[in-house]
């Protein structure tokens, strides 16, 4: 009998950010096995190379060197030999994203993809993962956090862990260190929630929302649930927002009644996250199945699989209670309003944004809200819009949730791709209705979503206000002087701080600043001979009327420019939702938001 592939993971040297990886095969390719790193990781469409970080690597027999040449970037081959072979990498860990892996004498954590080598031909095989602790006392405390299947393992300790093939191996992230846990059961599944980092959470109250929000969305797709365990891993640090890594103040503290802002947002992220389990984890494009993690893998789905999963995070939220209908209307109408001001919704559509993402979504520059389209934003207004017509259209029989589990059903439980067409056949074939105008549309040219017309079947006024600021930003509560500004101008361009100066950071088609000359990357210092800082930029511009030229002292690298520009007024392009009192559009809405 052949043992399985053993891995070994030993955090060696936290000071140093070093793990030391170990990977085993005990009858190895007779021509000379290769072993490789993906260049991405499923879920993220940037080639990452994390071959890069491999600062060592050896193969062995027993005592016995054995010789190894590198074919290309991301693969080894090591020379023809009868009997097990190891090889044995030194991996540097100071990846800050969630996507890669990162080790310092505070906690550890690693994706499978930075650390574990794909065995050629062997990626079917069950694996063995021994997670080794760190040496030293001040170590002791440290446990394990991961929802990879134990073997040998004690729960939360370091032991052996299994997995069922190289695809499962890395879809597990695993974090090391000391951190607070909270254990709850949503639809007979063992839920964990790990927090690590300097925070006072109340964890109580923490686990009743996320038990709530999981069981929601179990009873969405249906029992049972497709997992045998599921971890939130959560790194709370000063101020940052990806998927497992939030704010300090997002979490909620001991007192807490009503669930501010930041904790919504929390909610939001872990509500994304957790609907993933189903769409594109298991619903995923055929071109992702299996995943080919040595070159990109192109599809035009991602509307799809990033923007259905971004429309029901939150809807489900309020469907659970876990947020009120008029936080969630608000919501969307940031969405339509940052969409709208996108010029590049004209130049591209959600589909080739989708089959893109590699070298534009995800590389996104100072130009890209004029270029390009995001799948996430728009393909969560899509999905509104979808849902929305299909309810009116069958009269509320059907609705998008049918046609999510039809996938769920036809291809997610099935592990079978869905096909580039599959979405919409499947949307077709679920609600009867001819669907093919509405995608053609939506998905495969640029014109703007009928989304008015549809709100108004749910009871819901869509209205159009100018923005609060003469610099394009998320539209939020105004503050007093913004109030004022709305009868303003505007530059059209986006700002940010750089050591107490304003700097351009995008520069808007067709607006002021781009006639003028404007530039990203520029510093502005002074505006009619006026100091401009982050904090009065606002406040300078708000004396202004539209037709009145303004003179802009700017740096662009070490050069002083005197640009003369001609303020233009600010359109109306804010975006805001209310419910009306209409009887048939309230009835609609309760069926939609499952609340009044
Ligand atoms: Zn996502």
């Amino acid at each position: 009998m052949t043992l399985p592939i053993r891995y070994s993971i030993f955090p060696g040297n936290p000071e140093a950010h070093l793990f030391e990886v170990r990977c085993t095969v005990d009858n190895p390719d007779p021509w000379g096995q290769t072993f490789s790193l993906p260049i991405w990781i499923p879920g993220s469409y940037l080639i990452r190379e994390f071959a890069k970080h491999v600062v060592r690597i050896r193969a062995q027999s027993g005592r016995k060197l054995l010789r190894m040449v590198k074919l290309d970037k991301n693969n080894w081959q090591v020379e023809p030999f009868d009997g097990p072979v190891t090889v044995t990498m030194e991996v540097y860990a100071w990846d800050l994203s969630v996507r890669g892996a990162h080790l310092d004498t505070t906690h550890g954590f690693f994706n499978g993809p930075s650390v574990f080598l794909k065995v050629e031909g062997r990626e079917e095989e069950a694996v063995e993962v021994e997670i080794l602790p760190p040496k030293g006392t001040k170590y002791r405390n440290w446990g394990v956090a991961t929802a990879m299947p134990r073997k040998g393992a004690k729960p939360y300790l370091f032991g052996t862990y299994e997995a069922a093939n190289y695809d499962e191996l890395i879809d597990h992230p695993v974090e090391l260190g000391t951190f607070e846990l909270a254990t709850f059961k949503a639809g007979g599944v063992q839920h964990d929630v790990a927090i690590t980092g300097r925070h006072r959470t109340d964890m109580r109250r923490l686990t009743k929302d996320l038990k709530t929000l999981c069981e929601t969305q179990i009873e969405f797709f249906g029992t049972p649930a497709p997992m045998d365990r599921y971890v939130f891993l959560v790194t709370a640090v000063g101020d940052a927002s990806t998927a497992l890594i939030c704010a300090r103040n997002d979490l909620p503290h001991t007192g807490m009644d009503k669930p501010g802002g930041g904790y919504r947002t929390f909610l939001g992220l872990a509500s994304h996250e957790y609907f993933h389990t189903w769409n594109v984890k298991r619903i995923k494009p055929a071109a992702f199945t299996p995943y080919d993690l040595d070159r990109e893998n192109y599809t035009t789905l991602l509307w799809a699989f990033e923007g259905f999963t971004s429309y029901y995070d939150d809807l489900l939220l309020v469907r659970a209670g876990l947020m009120p209908r008029n936080t969630y209307l608000d919501t969307l109408g940031r969405n339509i309003t940052s969409l709208l001001r996108t010029s590049g919704r004209k130049k591209q559509t959600v589909a080739e944004s989708s089959f893109d993402a590699w070298i534009k979504y995800y590389r996104s520059d100072e130009n890209t809200p004029n270029a390009g389209v995001s799948y996430y934003g728009k393909g969560s207004l899509i999905g509104l819009s979808l849902d929305l017509l299909i309810r009116n259209q069958t009269g509320g029989r059907k609705s998008l949730d049918d046609v999510m589990r039809a996938l769920w059903k036809r291809y997610g439980m099935k592990g079978i791709g869905v096909p580039e067409d599959g979405i919409e056949k499947t949307a077709e074939q679920v609600t009867g209705l001819k669907l093919k105008r509405f995608f053609g549309q939506a998905v495969r040219a640029t014109a703007d979503l009928p989304l008015q017309k549809l709100l108004v079947t749910v009871g819901v006024d869509l209205a159009l206000r100018p923005p609060r600021s003469g610099v394009d930003r998320r539209e939020r509560k105004p503050t007093r002087a913004e109030k004022t500004a709305e009868r303003g101008v505007a530059l059209g361009v986006r700002t940010g701080a750089e050591g107490g100066n304003v700097r351009i950071t995008h520069v808007l088609d067709g607006g002021a600043a781009q006639k003028s000359g404007l530039a990203s990357g520029d510093i502005v210092i002074a505006m009619d001979g006026l100091r401009v800082t982050p904090d009065n930029f606002e406040n300078q511009l708000s004396r202004y009327r539209a037709g009145d030229t303004v003179t802009l002292h700017t740096f662009r690298r070490d050069e002083l420019n005197v640009l003369n520009m001609t303020l233009a007024a600010a359109r109306p392009d804010a975006w805001s939702l209310s419910v009306n009192d209409n009887p048939a559009g309230a009835r609609n809405r309760k069926r939609w938001l499952g609340t009044d």
